[in-house]
Protein backbone atom coordinates (compact mmCIF):
# COMPACT_ATOMS: atom_id res chain seq x y z
CA UNK A 1 0.00 0.00 0.00
CA UNK A 2 0.81 3.47 -0.38
CA UNK A 3 2.09 5.66 2.70
CA UNK A 4 3.15 9.17 3.46
CA UNK A 5 6.18 9.02 5.62
CA UNK A 6 9.39 11.26 6.92
CA UNK A 7 12.44 9.85 5.37
CA UNK A 8 15.87 11.04 6.56
CA UNK A 9 18.41 11.02 3.69
CA UNK A 10 21.41 12.54 5.23
CA UNK A 11 22.32 13.53 8.54
CA UNK A 12 21.32 16.49 10.09
CA UNK A 13 19.10 17.50 7.32
CA UNK A 14 15.84 17.91 7.01
CA UNK A 15 13.07 15.33 6.93
CA UNK A 16 11.43 14.79 3.91
CA UNK A 17 7.70 14.23 3.02
CA UNK A 18 7.62 11.56 0.45
CA UNK A 19 5.29 8.74 -0.88
CA UNK A 20 6.52 5.40 -0.15
CA UNK A 21 5.45 1.81 -0.82
CA UNK A 22 4.69 -0.63 2.85
CA UNK A 23 4.26 -4.28 2.42
CA UNK A 24 1.54 -6.06 4.02
CA UNK A 25 2.19 -7.26 7.55
CA UNK A 26 4.03 -10.66 7.72
CA UNK A 27 2.39 -13.52 9.95
CA UNK A 28 3.30 -11.88 13.30
CA UNK A 29 2.77 -8.21 12.30
CA UNK A 30 0.07 -5.58 13.22
CA UNK A 31 -0.67 -3.16 10.52
CA UNK A 32 -1.42 -0.17 12.21
CA UNK A 33 -3.20 3.55 10.97
CA UNK A 34 -1.11 6.20 12.83
CA UNK A 35 -3.62 8.81 14.21
CA UNK A 36 -0.52 10.75 15.85
CA UNK A 37 3.30 10.15 16.83
CA UNK A 38 5.21 12.07 19.65
CA UNK A 39 8.63 13.59 18.88
CA UNK A 40 11.73 12.46 21.07
CA UNK A 41 14.95 13.57 21.45
CA UNK A 42 16.47 9.74 20.50
CA UNK A 43 14.78 10.76 16.83
CA UNK A 44 16.33 14.05 16.51
CA UNK A 45 19.26 12.46 17.92
CA UNK A 46 19.08 8.97 14.87
CA UNK A 47 18.53 12.04 12.27
CA UNK A 48 21.82 13.53 13.40
CA UNK A 49 23.13 10.40 13.64
CA UNK A 50 24.85 10.33 16.81
CA UNK A 51 23.80 6.53 16.55
CA UNK A 52 24.43 5.61 13.09
CA UNK A 53 21.23 3.90 12.07
CA UNK A 54 21.65 2.61 8.62
CA UNK A 55 20.03 5.69 5.96
CA UNK A 56 17.61 6.42 3.92
CA UNK A 57 15.17 5.26 7.08
CA UNK A 58 12.05 6.56 8.27
CA UNK A 59 12.07 7.25 12.52
CA UNK A 60 9.04 7.70 14.78
CA UNK A 61 8.71 5.63 17.56
CA UNK A 62 5.86 7.02 19.82
CA UNK A 63 2.89 6.16 17.18
CA UNK A 64 -0.89 6.13 18.52
CA UNK A 65 -3.14 5.16 15.96
CA UNK A 66 -5.82 2.41 15.19
CA UNK A 67 -4.99 -1.44 14.05
CA UNK A 68 -5.77 -1.52 10.34
CA UNK A 69 -4.95 -5.15 9.81
CA UNK A 70 -3.34 -8.16 11.39
CA UNK A 71 -0.92 -11.21 10.47
CA UNK A 72 -2.90 -14.96 11.41
CA UNK A 73 -0.50 -15.05 13.67
CA UNK A 74 -1.35 -12.29 15.84
CA UNK A 75 -3.72 -12.76 18.79
CA UNK A 76 -3.26 -9.58 21.07
CA UNK A 77 -5.48 -6.98 19.08
CA UNK A 78 -7.42 -6.92 16.21
CA UNK A 79 -8.82 -4.36 13.68
CA UNK A 80 -10.08 -1.31 15.07
CA UNK A 81 -8.46 -1.54 18.41
CA UNK A 82 -6.91 1.44 19.33
CA UNK A 83 -3.28 0.90 20.62
CA UNK A 84 0.09 2.86 21.29
CA UNK A 85 3.39 1.40 20.23
CA UNK A 86 6.43 1.67 22.37
CA UNK A 87 9.17 -0.07 22.15
CA UNK A 88 10.09 -3.78 20.83
CA UNK A 89 11.56 -6.77 23.14
CA UNK A 90 11.60 -10.57 21.95
CA UNK A 91 9.72 -12.13 24.53
CA UNK A 92 12.13 -14.93 25.09
CA UNK A 93 15.85 -14.05 26.38
CA UNK A 94 16.78 -14.44 29.85
CA UNK A 95 15.56 -10.89 30.60
CA UNK A 96 12.82 -11.07 28.88
CA UNK A 97 11.55 -13.96 30.81
CA UNK A 98 12.55 -12.12 33.92
CA UNK A 99 9.96 -9.50 32.89
CA UNK A 100 12.82 -6.88 32.41
CA UNK A 101 12.13 -6.62 28.33
CA UNK A 102 13.88 -3.03 28.52
CA UNK A 103 16.69 -4.72 28.85
CA UNK A 104 15.83 -7.42 25.85
CA UNK A 105 18.97 -9.14 24.75
CA UNK A 106 17.88 -8.03 21.49
CA UNK A 107 17.15 -4.73 22.35
CA UNK A 108 19.56 -2.96 19.91
CA UNK A 109 18.15 -5.43 16.72
CA UNK A 110 14.21 -5.13 17.48
CA UNK A 111 14.77 -1.27 17.44
CA UNK A 112 17.62 0.62 16.10
CA UNK A 113 19.04 -1.85 13.64
CA UNK A 114 16.70 0.09 10.73
CA UNK A 115 15.45 -3.24 9.82
CA UNK A 116 13.58 -6.71 11.25
CA UNK A 117 15.96 -8.84 12.60
CA UNK A 118 15.95 -11.10 9.35
CA UNK A 119 17.75 -7.30 7.49
CA UNK A 120 14.27 -6.88 5.81
CA UNK A 121 12.66 -3.66 5.52
CA UNK A 122 9.15 -3.41 4.29
CA UNK A 123 9.33 0.54 2.79
CA UNK A 124 10.10 0.73 -0.74
CA UNK A 125 10.66 4.08 -2.10
CA UNK A 126 11.41 5.46 -5.87
CA UNK A 127 15.34 5.03 -5.48
CA UNK A 128 15.07 1.24 -3.68
CA UNK A 129 14.31 0.45 -0.14
CA UNK A 130 14.13 2.79 2.66
CA UNK A 131 14.81 1.62 6.05
CA UNK A 132 12.56 1.23 8.95
CA UNK A 133 11.56 -1.06 11.80
CA UNK A 134 12.81 1.53 14.03
CA UNK A 135 11.44 0.53 17.58
CA UNK A 136 9.74 -2.06 15.47
CA UNK A 137 7.36 0.86 14.08
CA UNK A 138 9.02 3.48 12.00
CA UNK A 139 5.73 5.77 12.82
CA UNK A 140 6.88 9.19 11.54
CA UNK A 141 4.10 8.09 8.36
CA UNK A 142 0.43 8.13 7.75
CA UNK A 143 0.67 3.57 8.53
CA UNK A 144 3.59 1.39 10.49
CA UNK A 145 3.94 -1.82 10.85
CA UNK A 146 4.32 -3.52 14.71
CA UNK A 147 4.92 -6.39 16.11
CA UNK A 148 3.24 -8.25 19.53
CA UNK A 149 5.39 -6.93 22.21
CA UNK A 150 5.10 -3.55 21.45
CA UNK A 151 1.62 -3.08 20.57
CA UNK A 152 -0.35 -1.67 23.36
CA UNK A 153 -4.02 -2.03 23.45
CA UNK A 154 -5.87 0.62 25.04
CA UNK A 155 -9.15 1.50 26.29
CA UNK A 156 -11.65 2.19 23.47
CA UNK A 157 -12.20 6.16 25.34
CA UNK A 158 -8.23 6.57 24.83
CA UNK A 159 -7.58 10.01 23.44
CA UNK A 160 -4.97 9.16 20.45
CA UNK A 161 -3.93 12.72 20.16
CA UNK A 162 -2.21 12.55 23.55
CA UNK A 163 -1.00 8.96 24.56
CA UNK A 164 1.83 8.34 21.32
CA UNK A 165 4.72 9.83 24.17
CA UNK A 166 3.65 7.06 26.97
CA UNK A 167 5.07 4.87 24.13
CA UNK A 168 9.12 5.96 25.28
CA UNK A 169 9.48 9.66 26.56
CA UNK A 170 6.63 10.09 29.28
CA UNK A 171 7.33 6.30 30.07
CA UNK A 172 11.15 6.77 30.75
CA UNK A 173 10.90 9.43 32.90
CA UNK A 174 7.69 8.41 35.03
CA UNK A 175 8.73 4.66 34.90
CA UNK A 176 12.40 5.46 36.20
CA UNK A 177 10.53 7.24 39.34
CA UNK A 178 7.89 4.58 39.84
CA UNK A 179 9.74 1.38 38.30
CA UNK A 180 13.23 1.52 39.54
CA UNK A 181 14.01 4.79 42.05
CA UNK A 182 10.48 4.13 44.10
CA UNK A 183 10.93 6.75 46.28
CA UNK A 184 9.21 6.58 49.93
CA UNK A 185 6.64 9.14 50.61
CA UNK A 186 8.45 12.16 52.22
CA UNK A 187 11.28 11.64 50.26
CA UNK A 188 13.56 14.41 48.06
CA UNK A 189 13.94 14.04 44.58
CA UNK A 190 15.88 16.44 42.08
CA UNK A 191 15.36 16.19 38.73
CA UNK A 192 17.91 17.35 35.94
CA UNK A 193 16.41 18.96 33.11
CA UNK A 194 13.30 19.45 32.92
CA UNK A 195 12.28 18.61 28.98
CA UNK A 196 9.39 16.02 28.39
CA UNK A 197 11.05 12.82 30.40
CA UNK A 198 12.62 15.46 33.27
CA UNK A 199 8.71 16.28 33.53
CA UNK A 200 7.13 13.04 33.52
CA UNK A 201 9.66 11.86 36.51
CA UNK A 202 8.73 15.21 38.45
CA UNK A 203 5.08 14.47 38.06
CA UNK A 204 5.69 11.00 38.82
CA UNK A 205 7.77 12.08 41.80
CA UNK A 206 4.52 14.06 43.34
CA UNK A 207 2.85 10.82 42.40
CA UNK A 208 4.91 9.15 44.68
CA UNK A 209 4.40 11.44 47.52
CA UNK A 210 7.83 13.54 47.59
CA UNK A 211 7.52 16.29 49.55
CA UNK A 212 11.04 17.45 48.29
CA UNK A 213 10.50 17.98 44.64
CA UNK A 214 13.67 20.37 42.81
CA UNK A 215 13.91 20.97 39.09
CA UNK A 216 17.32 22.00 37.70
CA UNK A 217 17.21 23.38 33.96
CA UNK A 218 18.56 26.49 32.67
CA UNK A 219 15.01 27.57 30.48
CA UNK A 220 12.88 29.61 32.32
CA UNK A 221 9.43 28.52 31.15
CA UNK A 222 10.73 25.14 31.90
CA UNK A 223 11.24 25.52 35.44
CA UNK A 224 7.81 27.67 35.36
CA UNK A 225 6.03 24.74 34.53
CA UNK A 226 7.58 22.26 36.43
CA UNK A 227 6.70 24.39 39.03
CA UNK A 228 2.81 24.28 37.98
CA UNK A 229 3.18 20.34 37.33
CA UNK A 230 4.80 19.82 41.36
CA UNK A 231 8.19 21.04 41.34
CA UNK A 232 8.41 22.47 45.30
CA UNK A 233 11.55 24.42 44.34
CA UNK A 234 13.31 25.35 41.18
CA UNK A 235 17.02 26.17 40.51
CA UNK A 236 17.94 27.88 36.96
CA UNK A 237 21.54 26.41 36.64
CA UNK A 238 21.98 29.99 34.33
CA UNK A 239 22.25 32.26 37.36
CA UNK A 240 22.51 29.81 40.58
CA UNK A 241 26.34 30.49 42.12
CA UNK A 242 26.37 26.71 43.27
CA UNK A 243 23.49 24.13 42.38
CA UNK A 244 24.82 21.15 44.78
CA UNK A 245 24.93 23.72 47.77
CA UNK A 246 21.42 25.15 46.84
CA UNK A 247 20.10 21.47 47.16
CA UNK A 248 21.96 20.97 50.12
CA UNK A 249 20.40 23.70 51.56
CA UNK A 250 16.84 22.21 50.27
CA UNK A 251 17.37 20.22 51.44
CA UNK A 252 18.84 19.60 54.74
CA UNK A 253 21.21 16.53 53.98
CA UNK A 254 21.20 16.06 50.74
CA UNK A 255 18.90 14.57 47.69
CA UNK A 256 17.54 10.99 48.16
CA UNK A 257 17.29 10.47 44.61
CA UNK A 258 18.43 12.45 41.40
CA UNK A 259 17.52 12.45 38.24
CA UNK A 260 19.62 13.22 35.24
CA UNK A 261 18.64 13.71 31.84
CA UNK A 262 21.10 16.13 30.34
CA UNK A 263 23.79 13.53 29.46
CA UNK A 264 26.22 16.69 29.84
CA UNK A 265 29.17 14.91 32.27
CA UNK A 266 29.05 18.12 34.74
CA UNK A 267 25.51 17.93 35.54
CA UNK A 268 25.62 14.02 35.90
CA UNK A 269 28.68 14.63 38.64
CA UNK A 270 26.37 17.23 39.93
CA UNK A 271 23.51 15.14 40.40
CA UNK A 272 25.72 12.42 41.98
CA UNK A 273 27.36 15.23 44.25
CA UNK A 274 23.82 16.53 45.56
CA UNK A 275 22.79 12.57 46.93
CA UNK A 276 22.33 12.20 50.83
CA UNK A 277 23.59 9.38 52.29
CA UNK A 278 22.73 6.26 50.57
CA UNK A 279 21.51 8.13 48.08
CA UNK A 280 20.65 6.87 44.18
CA UNK A 281 21.47 8.91 40.81
CA UNK A 282 19.50 7.62 37.89
CA UNK A 283 20.68 8.61 34.27
CA UNK A 284 18.73 8.43 31.47
CA UNK A 285 20.13 10.81 29.10
CA UNK A 286 20.90 9.44 25.48
CA UNK A 287 24.79 10.43 25.42
CA UNK A 288 26.68 10.06 22.85
CA UNK A 289 28.62 6.39 22.62
CA UNK A 290 31.76 6.12 24.46
CA UNK A 291 31.23 9.46 26.79
CA UNK A 292 32.96 8.72 30.11
CA UNK A 293 31.80 9.78 33.60
CA UNK A 294 33.88 10.71 36.31
CA UNK A 295 33.19 10.25 40.34
CA UNK A 296 35.17 10.27 43.70
CA UNK A 297 35.76 6.78 44.64
CA UNK A 298 35.76 7.32 48.52
CA UNK A 299 33.19 9.18 48.59
CA UNK A 300 30.84 6.81 46.19
CA UNK A 301 32.12 4.32 49.33
CA UNK A 302 31.62 6.31 52.26
CA UNK A 303 28.04 7.53 51.37
CA UNK A 304 26.95 4.24 49.69
CA UNK A 305 25.79 5.64 47.17
CA UNK A 306 24.65 4.71 44.06
CA UNK A 307 24.67 5.17 40.20
CA UNK A 308 22.43 3.68 38.09
CA UNK A 309 21.34 3.41 33.76
CA UNK A 310 17.67 3.59 33.33
CA UNK A 311 16.33 2.13 29.88
CA UNK A 312 12.55 2.87 29.17
CA UNK A 313 12.18 3.56 33.01
CA UNK A 314 12.21 -0.13 33.06
CA UNK A 315 8.24 -0.65 32.11
CA UNK A 316 6.24 -3.37 30.92
CA UNK A 317 4.67 -1.58 28.37
CA UNK A 318 1.64 -3.40 28.43
CA UNK A 319 1.59 -2.72 32.06
CA UNK A 320 2.78 0.96 32.53
CA UNK A 321 0.97 2.64 30.15
CA UNK A 322 -2.65 2.02 31.31
CA UNK A 323 -1.29 2.65 34.27
CA UNK A 324 -0.47 6.19 33.50
CA UNK A 325 -3.42 6.75 31.64
CA UNK A 326 -5.65 5.85 34.82
CA UNK A 327 -3.50 8.42 36.79
CA UNK A 328 -3.95 10.90 34.15
CA UNK A 329 -7.83 10.48 34.52
CA UNK A 330 -7.73 10.73 38.16
CA UNK A 331 -5.79 13.95 37.39
CA UNK A 332 -2.73 12.95 39.20
CA UNK A 333 -0.35 12.71 35.90
CA UNK A 334 -1.45 15.37 33.59
CA UNK A 335 1.21 15.18 31.04
CA UNK A 336 -1.15 16.43 28.41
CA UNK A 337 0.51 19.23 29.52
CA UNK A 338 3.65 18.69 28.38
CA UNK A 339 2.06 18.37 24.15
CA UNK A 340 2.35 21.01 21.66
CA UNK A 341 0.33 19.49 18.36
CA UNK A 342 1.59 20.25 15.22
CA UNK A 343 0.51 19.10 11.50
CA UNK A 344 2.66 15.92 10.54
CA UNK A 345 3.62 18.06 7.10
CA UNK A 346 5.38 20.92 9.75
CA UNK A 347 8.09 18.36 11.37
CA UNK A 348 10.70 20.31 10.44
CA UNK A 349 9.53 22.75 12.47
CA UNK A 350 7.88 20.57 15.49
CA UNK A 351 11.87 19.47 15.78
CA UNK A 352 13.49 22.58 15.76
CA UNK A 353 11.00 24.07 18.61
CA UNK A 354 12.47 20.58 20.54
CA UNK A 355 15.58 21.72 19.94
CA UNK A 356 14.72 25.09 20.83
CA UNK A 357 12.94 24.41 24.11
CA UNK A 358 9.56 26.22 22.84
CA UNK A 359 7.76 23.08 22.59
CA UNK A 360 8.63 20.45 25.19
CA UNK A 361 6.71 17.78 23.70
CA UNK A 362 5.77 18.09 20.18
CA UNK A 363 3.11 15.06 18.86
CA UNK A 364 2.21 15.05 15.31
CA UNK A 365 -0.86 14.75 14.06
CA UNK A 366 -1.86 12.87 10.89
CA UNK A 367 -5.12 12.28 11.24
ZN1 LIG B 1 14.31 -10.43 25.03
ZN1 LIG C 1 12.30 7.78 22.75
Amino acid sequence: MQVTAAVVREAEKPFQIEELELDAPRDDEILVKIHSVGICHTDIGVRNQWLPVPLPLVLGHEGAGVVEAVGKNVTKVEPGDKVVLSYASCRSCTMCNRGEPSYCEQFVLRNVAGTRPDGTTALHGAGGDVNGFFFSQSSFATYAVAIESNTVKLDPSADLSTVGPLGCGIQTGAGTVLNRLKPQAGSSLVVFGVGAVGLAALMAAKVAGCTKIIAVDLVQDRLALAEELGATHTINAKTAEDVVAQIQGITGRGADFSVDTTAVTSVVRQAVDCLALKGTCATLGFGTAGTEIQVDMLQLLMAGRTITGVTEGDARPDEFIPQMIELNKQGRFPYEKLISTYDFKDINEACEDAESGKAVKPVLKLV
